[in-house]
């Protein structure tokens, strides 16, 4: 027959696209419109990496590699690994795929039976349940609450375990929140980890980006039981302005390692070898450009986070980490616009690119439906424009 994948037809459309899709339709008509969508750092790649990759092609370094990544590249994210994290990954631990997304998926494609249940805490990354989704598993939702900054707590994850658990997912800093697992959180979440064994997948992709006094911990670097049972997964996109070179990094035990290397070289081969060149020199070079732009991100978040709690009826915590103010909207809820009923995120999001053109993310495929996210990836200049729109809108309805 010509039906299609029933797994396939079963993967959500992201809602954020309609609404940037909207936004550069009214751009393109000339109109002046403020995106808070970006998920990439507004700043470009760093010339020395740049650089690095003009020589890879220069020097003919333009072939097949091995599938799971150069030794160069896994040496220089091993060093890293241990002195960032201060964790002991080796060369065959490591696997270097084709953007976090691409480790993200490697790892569950070697994990997941049919049935196997994944824990995802809400707010979630969007990509999280489709992923899982695709390996035949079953996301379950765990509710973060605002008294917590979000985050889920040990007792939920053992109350949410069942003897179909094979993993859960954590993702510190987060998107979309911002918040991060403090060593005690994920201590007592370890701990629950190992009594039932089962799998932590840690997405750190937002590792560097942490403001303040505020600093990254890997729960993988807690003993090494958890050790054991933590596969870590970052990435260059973030961290140094490469969300297009397409590179991501797992550390896991050896025979995950292997799986994903074997899965891999039948799916995509290696990762880009020009891309490659570049990632080694983004890890091995000079830092100093990721500190130039935590700074300026510092400035925004601080800035955006002051203005957001001073406005009427809506709320924020002020993040520490990745480049997302995550705004609570309930207050908005079931009031009145235009004679038109405001009855979730997707409605706000709706009014503000149709009458006020700011294009903000709406976090219902993040599993919260009253927040939306802004993103600080964009200038100074453009987040006073568009939060002074919002701003006016709020004043509307107040
Ligand atoms: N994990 C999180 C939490 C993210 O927000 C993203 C990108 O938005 C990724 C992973 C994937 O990053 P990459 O662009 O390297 O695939």
């Amino acid at each position: 027959s010509l039906a299609l994948s029933e797994k396939a037809l079963k993967v959500k459309p992201s809602s954020t696209l309609a609404i940037t899709a909207k936004a550069k339709k009214l751009k393109e008509k000339g109109v002046d419109v403020v995106g808070f969508g970006a998920g990439e750092p507004d700043f470009d790649t760093p010339i020395n990496i740049k650089d690095a990759a003009s020589d890879a092609i220069n020097s003919g370094f333009t072939k097949y590699t091995p599938a799971s990544g150069t030794d160069e590249l896994k040496l220089a994210i091993s060093k890293k690994f241990k002195e960032f994290n201060g964790l002991n990954y080796e060369k065959n631990q490591i696997v270097v795929s084709n953007g976090g997304k691409h480790s993200l998926t490697n790892i569950f494609e070697a994990i997941m039976n049919p049935g196997d249940e994944v824990i995802i805490p809400a707010p979630y990354w969007l990509t999280y349940p489709e992923i899982v989704k695709l390996c035949d598993g079953v996301p379950v939702y765990l509710y973060g609450d605002k008294k917590t900054g979000y985050k889920i707590t040990a007792e939920q994850v053992q109350d949410a375990i069942t003897p179909k658990t094979k993993a859960l997912i954590l993702n510190t800093p987060s998107n979309p929140t911002g918040m991060i697992y403090s060593e005690e959180e994920l201590k007592a979440i370890a701990d629950v980890v190992v009594k039932n064994d089962i799998y932590v997948v840690a997405d750190e992709m937002y590792e560097y980006l942490i403001y303040g006094d505020k600093k990254h911990v890997s729960i993988a670097s807690l003993g090494d039981e958890i050790y054991k049972r933590t596969i870590t997964c970052s990435g260059v996109s973030k961290s140094y302005a490469m969300t297009g070179w397409r590179i991501g990094y797992t550390g896991s035990s050896v025979e995950i390692a292997k799986l994903m290397s074997s899965i891999q070289s039948h799916q995509t081969s290696n990762p880009c070898s020009i891309a490659q060149k570049a990632a080694t020199e983004a890890i091995n070079g000079c830092q100093n450009t990721v500190g130039e732009m935590k700074k300026e991100f510092d400035e925004r978040r601080k800035f955006m986070s002051d203005r957001i709690q001073a406005m009427p009826l809506v709320d924020t915590l002020e993040p520490e980490g990745a480049f997302y103010v995550f705004v609570d909207c309930s207050e908005l809820i079931g009031r009145s616009y235009k004679e038109r009923k405001i009855e979730s995120a997707n409605c706000i999001a709706n009014i503000l690119i149709e009458d006020y053109n700011v294009a903000v993310v709406p976090c219902e495929d993040f599993g919260f439906d009253k927040h939306i996210r802004l993103s600080y990836a964009i200038s100074m200049k453009a987040i006073t424009k568009g939060l002074d729109r919002i701003e006016d809108f709020l004043n509307t309805l107040s």
